[in-house]
């Protein structure tokens, strides 16, 4: 999507701290990190939202998943929350889907 801040990440026309990158999914540190280790996956295809998620553009959900649990092994993370919000009230900002991973504090649940 031409307008879209995360495809531009994905497509390196804008800079980002990234952690890694394959041919269908992209990893770079939040700009504005609310724990000491925060990161954001990403897919390169463009997908608004969970919401958007489906039966033709599933696979890449679950490869996201695969490379969070090898990302986190590599960096030492043994205990991290993994969040993405959908929509304006629950927080969402970019409509790119993506996936937070926050580590390295104590973190309170319910999440305000
Ligand atoms: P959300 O608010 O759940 O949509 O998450 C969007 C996240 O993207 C926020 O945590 C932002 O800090 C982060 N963010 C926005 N712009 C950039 C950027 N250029 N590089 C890295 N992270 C970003
Ligand atoms: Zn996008």
């Amino acid at each position: 999507m031409s307008d879209c801040l995360f495809c531009k990440i994905a497509a390196g026309e804008i800079p980002s701290n990234k952690i890694y990158e394959d041919e269908l999914c992209y990893a770079f540190y939040d700009i504005d990190p609310q724990a000491p280790v925060h990161f954001l996956v990403i897919p390169k295809a463009h997908i608004q939202s969970v919401s958007a998620i489906d039966e033709g553009n599933c696979a890449v959900v679950g490869h996201i998943f695969q490379v969070i649990a090898k990302l986190t092994k590599e960096l030492g993370l043994e205990s991290y929350r993994v969040v993405s919000n959908i929509g304006e009230q629950a927080g969402q900002s970019v409509l790119h889907l993506h996936f937070h991973v926050l580590s390295g504090r104590d973190m309170t649940w319910p999440p305000g």
